[in-house]
């Protein structure tokens, strides 16, 4: 194969810049292959992969029943678009749908989460005839220009570039909270200030809900089309937010005549392991669902659905998106659907992810750099601080400094988080609890060097 300088010398000269400063490490890994939970490089050292592509790679790299039906369709058909009546289309819609609950049972299908999202803008503005957006701050909800506008999460926005009409309230971060992080929150691991009545009616909750009413009350139009929420924040650092919020969120976005858009891109799927999506670890029931990443295992592809009566509103002029719905894609989405049934991966994701962030907060309590373990499933955030006291940012050099061990002794995770403190979790579905506490030993280890 190519050289490794040869590989850098091409990236510097005909690779946008951006994908030098999106690499992660500053000793890059340059990957060459991979296998379910395992990545291998160039040199053919072998990593576990905790990242999984940004949360994507769902069932395990290459999986081999995905990959088949891939095969098997790549020979067959690759493309016709929906001008054409084809099987794998229709196959995958329906089945899809089964995952979902009435009346959301209508789809299209896009390329990717920023495509998804973008049509479901557009799908709340022409069913209620209102414009204003609202999201949480620290939300990511995609980067074309619609949905960068969408997204609070300020690494990821050129405020210049993008007015779409959407407004940032409140996204109640229960760690670095106005309440010290005293909540109640849906996972196995609790802050360090947690009351531990763990129903949501202690008094920071009800004071995170009050303010998020007064929020609406003060800085949101009285019409609005629609509501954009993560249940789990991604890129935002596996953040979550008090019990009912999400509830509440919901009311108040309907009250004033808007619908409500669970963008699933990373938490559908099974990731968060007590459900097939996140929204309903929260009770509610949203009017669209958007997806991406983990329904194609790393093909692409993402998903809005909706009722009948919101796509209906969507009939008046003619809407077309060339390779949505392509039959390799289709043919993708559907293993994928049958390889996390047939493989457990979402009672895998609950067991395996349970155990982990138990782990961790054990490391926790151990080290005063480790301020937050949280999450749900296998979406999981370790928020680095300087001390729990402050509950400062841990500085990005320190951050890249564990990060860069951790990729040494053979594991890759990812990062995130407004200040880029925050250690994301989000591995393929299928691994073990031996590789979980193969990393617990890393991460220690890693902190430990650290400290030395
Ligand atoms: N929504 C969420 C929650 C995401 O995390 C992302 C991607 N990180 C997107 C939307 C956008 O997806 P894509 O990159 O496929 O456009």
């Amino acid at each position: 194969g190519m050289s490794k300088e040869r590989i850098m010398e091409i990236r510097s000269k005909n690779l946008s810049p951006m994908t030098t400063k999106i690499t992660y490490y500053k000793k890059p890994v340059f990957i060459h292959q991979g296998h379910m939970q395992w990545l291998w490089d160039v040199d053919g050292r072998r990593f576990l992969d905790l990242f999984a592509g940004v949360a994507t790679v769902a069932v395990g790299h290459c999986h081999p029943k995905v990959t088949a039906a891939a095969e098997k369709q790549l020979k067959k058909l690759w493309h016709t678009t929906n001008i054409y009546v084809n099987a794998p289309i229709n196959e995958y819609c329906e089945k899809l749908a089964s995952h979902l609950p009435d009346p959301l049972k209508v789809i299209y299908l896009t390329n990717s989460g920023s495509e998804a999202n973008d049509l479901a803008m557009l799908l709340a503005r022409l069913y209620t005839g209102n414009y204003d957006i609202i999201a949480f701050r620290g939300s990511y909800h995609g980067g074309s220009q619609q949905t960068m506008g969408l997204t609070s999460h300020s690494p990821f926005r050129y405020p210049i570039a993008t007015s779409s009409g959407c407004t940032h309230t409140m996204c109640p971060d229960v760690y670095r909270g106005p309440w010290g992080g005293s909540h109640c929150r849906d996972s196995p691991v609790q802050t360090d200030r947690q009351c531990g009545c763990a129903q949501g009616q202690c008094a920071a909750n009800e004071q995170y809900i009050g303010q998020l009413r007064e929020t609406f009350h003060t800085s949101v139009a009285s019409r609005v089309a629609g509501f954009f929420g993560e249940p789990i924040q991604g890129m935002g650092g596996a953040v979550q937010y008090p019990k009912n919020y999400f509830k509440e969120a919901y009311k108040l976005v309907r009250e004033r005549g808007g619908v409500c858009i669970a963008d699933e891109v990373q938490t559908g799927f099974g990731r968060t392991g007590t459900h097939f999506w996140g929204f309903q670890g929260y009770d509610v029931l949203p009017d669209i669902v958007t997806m991406a990443k983990g329904i194609g295992n790393g093909f692409p592809m993402g998903a809005v659905v909706t009722t009948p009566e919101i796509a209906a509103s969507f009939s008046k002029a003619y809407h077309f998106n060339t390779f949505g719905g392509n039959s390799v894609a289709c043919a993708v989405g559907s293993a994928v659907l049958d390889a996390i049934k047939e493989d457990g991966l979402q009672q895998n994701s609950l067991h395996v992810g349970t155990h982990l962030m138990t782990e961790l907060a054990k490391l926790r309590d151990k080290y005063e750099i480790i301020g937050d373990v949280r999450g749900k499933g296998l979406q999981i955030g370790v928020e680095m601080v300087k001390d729990k006291a402050t509950r400062e940012p841990l500085c990005p050099e320190a951050m890249m400094e564990i990060f860069e061990d951790v990729k040494d002794m053979g594991v890759l995770i990812g990062k995130g988080g407004l200040y880029g403190q925050t250690f994301r979790i989000q591995p393929p579905m299928c691994i073990t609890t031996k590789d979980a506490d193969f990393f617990v030993a890393v991460f220690d280890r890693a902190i430990n060097n650290y400290m030395d």
